[in-house]
């Protein structure tokens, strides 16, 4: 095989990878992913041991209890999410709990480059909730007020339109059961394991740190993808 050969293959893996339709497509038996960066290069508003335990210990847990409890599923992970209503409450917290962190990951990184708003991402946000700070407080709002363990999330809606919703457990808004249902471009986590070693019960401070370590250019290829759905 020659090297551009390759380099294209490996560019090739590296879209895919990263779109909503690889995680939507995965089959079952479901598979805990690597994550793309080291534990300890989010330090800035996530620690090290958070990010071990919540990549190998919390999501580990959800990918082998979903696929112990569907060993023979045939359907993709997003037909089981759209149907989840259909399925009983270990599945819709282990599946979801799976989707949601592999889709998590994917909207934090260490690289700086990625953490730049793209332009066309800001002047839609800018159009929809009046400024960036405006969105900002909002989601922080959202996920600070979201009672218990659950997830904030930035979706693109029925009507294609930017929304900010939260939801419980390891719900999201795919699933059929969701009171506010879009395409999600961008979820936080506000389970107290993402963020009790380093801010303990400081939940706004946790939203207001994770803004450092937003992969806005992740975000901005999930909301073009949404976009066409
Ligand atoms: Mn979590």
């Amino acid at each position: 095989m020659n090297s551009i050969f390759a380099i294209m293959l490996l560019f090739g893996s590296f879209v895919s990878a990263g779109s909503l339709k690889s995680l939507n497509n995965e089959k079952f038996p479901l598979q805990l992913p690597k994550l793309e960066y080291a534990t300890d290069s989010l330090i800035q508003a996530v620690d090290k041991e958070t990010m071990e335990i919540h990549h190998g210990k919390h999501h580990k847990a959800y990918v082998d209890n979903a696929n112990n409890l569907l060993p023979k599923e045939n359907k993709k992970v997003i037909q089981v999410l759209k149907s989840i209503s259909q399925y009983p409450a270990g599945v819709k917290n282990n599946v979801g709990g799976h989707w949601n962190h592999a889709f998590f990951w994917k909207v934090l990184t260490p690289d700086v480059k990625k953490q730049t708003m793209p332009s066309r991402l800001q002047k839609e946000i800018e159009s929809t909730f009046g400024s960036v700070e405006n969105f900002k407080a909002e989601v922080e709002k959202q996920g600070a007020s979201r009672f218990g363990s659950g997830w904030v999330w930035v979706i693109r809606n029925g009507d294609k339109k930017l929304e900010i919703t939260a939801t419980e457990y390891q719900d999201n808004p795919l699933m059929d059961s969701a009171a506010v249902k879009g395409t999600p471009v961008l979820g936080i986590d506000v389970w107290e394991h993402a963020y009790y070693l380093k801010y303990q019960n400081k939940r706004a401070d946790y939203l207001k740190g994770i803004w450092s370590i937003i992969n806005w250019k992740q975000v901005d290829e999930f909301d073009r993808e949404a976009l066409k759905m």
